[in-house]
């Protein structure tokens, strides 16, 4: 029985083990400011945590960073989240996993593996992900992931640089025999907010987008699911963002800090708890963070009287944070909010800014 009745349960964790990545793409969702290596959580804290989440009724746990490949603890990680009684979901760009590393992750009972796509050709690949030699690696590491019998699910970011590849990526996640595939227009927080003039598309990139999708799906029936995160700026309702604040997941940073989005800190007035103080059962249910804008408590017009809030939740409050500079705010993708015509605006001017240089993600 969880101590407040109305609260539910959390299904998914998302634990970001360490913001070290090899990778540095200017779309990364790390935050700008990363804590430092030495801040990260040990592997006995980490298993403490996992044994939490599956007690609080968390299902699945996915592994991500950063690279969570390069925590030299991966498999003692995986392993422990198992014995915990979780599904185990790895979210990697595949660098720094070996045909060994695999094999091990594989006898410590680890079950699905998220790899990311920058590109479908070592130009794009490469140049996206700033790390020459990277898209060749990704390509061995793929064959031995399925080769060792994982599910695969294969994660392309999209964005104005690299749309004009997703035919080709749609049939790469088919012969790689991926299950799924994740096509996700990039969403600006963290990195990609500071590279909205270099990589939002234009709005008959972000049309043709959806059209493909739609096409694949058809054609690939029974053979590739896709799941498919549209251009929010160039739309007209908003996501439900995470599935409704403090209602299905939540995120642990490499520090132990405890979020109900990736993207919650930038909004500056909440305060969040971490693991190292408090039980992982009191920061979801009574934590100041998570309460925040639970529920419809909180809203304000013209979501509070709409009859889509259930359905939407007045969309990402991170969003709202960042173009209406209140996180209470209708998220202004929505054509209701009074500064959705600035968002339509700042995109169609991002679109166009040809001169922009890519900002590369920095390590901490
Ligand atoms: S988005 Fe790129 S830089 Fe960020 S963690 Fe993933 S692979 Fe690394
Ligand atoms: S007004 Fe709010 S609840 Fe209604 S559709 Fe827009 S964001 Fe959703």
């Amino acid at each position: 029985m969880n101590a407040v009745a109305n609260i539910p349960a959390p299904i998914a964790m998302l634990a970001e083990l360490t913001y070290r990545c090899p990778l540095s793409c200017p779309y990364c969702s790390n935050p700008v400011e990363m804590a430092k290596k030495d801040s990260e959580l040990d592997t006995e804290v980490w298993a403490d945590v996992f044994t939490q989440a599956a007690a609080m009724g968390v299902l699945q746990l996915h592994l991500s960073g950063g690279e969570p490949a390069s925590r030299r603890d991966l498999v003692a990680l995986v392993r422990a989240a198992r014995e915990a009684g979780l599904y185990t979901n790895l979210i990697t760009s595949a660098i720094g996993l070996t045909q060994r590393r695999l094999a091990e992750l594989d006898a410590a009972g680890l079950d699905h593996i998220q790899l990311s796509l920058q590109g479908t050709d070592a130009d794009m690949a490469d140049r996206i992900g700033g790390y020459k030699g990277g898209f060749d690696r990704k390509m061995q590491a793929a064959e031995w992931i399925v080769e060792a019998g994982f599910p695969l699910t294969l994660n392309a970011v999209v964005h104005r640089q690299n749309l004009h590849q997703l035919p080709q990526a749609i049939e790469m996640a088919v012969t790689m025999k991926a299950r799924r595939m994740e096509v996700a227009i990039v969403q600006f927080h963290g990195w990609a907010m500071l590279n909205r003039d270099a990589l939002m598309p234009t709005r008959e990139q972000a049309e043709e987008a959806s059209r493909i999708v739609a096409e694949a799906r058809v054609r690939l029936k029974g053979v590739l699911v896709i799941d498919y995160v549209p251009a929010d700026y160039h739309s007209e309702y908003p996501k439900r963002c995470m599935g409704g604040w403090g209602t299905t997941g939540l995120n642990v940073t490499p520090d132990g800090t405890v979020l109900p989005c990736h993207a919650a800190q930038s909004i500056p007035s909440l305060e969040f708890d971490n693991v190292r103080d408090k039980s992982l059962s009191d920061i979801w249910y009574q934590g100041d963070a998570f309460n925040a804008y639970r529920g419809e408590d909180w809203m304000q017009e013209p979501c509070k009287s709409c009859d889509r809030r259930k359905l939407d939740f007045g969309g990402c409050r991170c969003q709202a944070m960042a173009i209406a500079g209140d996180a209470a705010a209708t998220d202004p993708v929505c054509v209701k909010s009074p500064v959705h015509a600035k968002m339509a605006k700042l995109a169609a001017d991002f679109s166009q800014d040809d001169s922009a240089e890519l900002v590369y993600r920095k390590s901490p």
